[in-house]
């Protein structure tokens, strides 16, 4: 990001000066609140990554300043961790899956291949009316019943997602405690 030299995908210097995380929370509809660490604005960039081979270290970074730092500081029940939608991708990784790793912790455990979308609908750069009518179609593939969860994605734009996400939990008798993202963005709905 600065052209100085690094071993490191991203210097030293640039992850604790401009990539430093700013928490931030939103409250769905639902009344499930969300909490994230970036503006979309500041590492969309960076997060466009995600399509490329590179997206798995840029990912593990920003995760490590964010994500990994709440983890650590959880002080209260415990949780899994479960990411939405980790399948891997042409690339050979899944990016709510790093997330959901980085949370690894004493109180906070990684729950993989849980929740799958059916349909393959992408919601990246889609507009509002598009997420309405085109459902993820989550299919749960374990037993969550009686399970703190938090649900973790790496973007949220609309809320559509965890909304879906919440409900296909809570039918599992699960209970979805909050939800956690890198980046949050703001969709112009009109
Ligand atoms: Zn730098």
């Amino acid at each position: 990001m600065c052209e100085q030299f690094s071993f490191n995908t991203i210097c030293k210097t640039c992850q604790n000066n401009l990539l430093k995380p700013d928490l931030s929370k939103r409250i769905l509809k639902s009344g499930l609140i969300i909490y994230s660490f970036y503006d979309y604005d500041e590492i969309g960039d960076l997060l466009k990554a995600k399509k490329s081979y590179l997206g798995f270290y840029i990912l593990n970074i920003l995760a490590k300043l964010s994500l990994k730092k709440f983890a650590e500081n959880w002080n209260g029940i415990n949780l899994q961790a479960i990411p939405i939608d980790d399948k891997i991708s042409e690339f050979g990784y899944s990016h709510t899956a790093i997330l959901s790793h980085s949370m690894k912790s004493e109180k906070i455990k990684p729950l993989y291949n849980t929740i799958i979308s059916q349909s393959g609908v992408k919601y990246f750069g889609q507009s509002l009316k598009f997420r309405q009518e085109n459902k993820r179609e989550f299919k749960l593939l374990r037993d969550i019943s009686n399970l703190n969860i938090v649900l973790v994605d790496d973007v949220i734009t609309t809320g559509s997602t965890f909304l879906e996400a919440e409900e296909k939990i809570k039918n599992g008798n699960g209970y979805p405690l909050f939800g956690i993202t890198l980046a949050s963005t703001n969709l112009t709905t009109n």
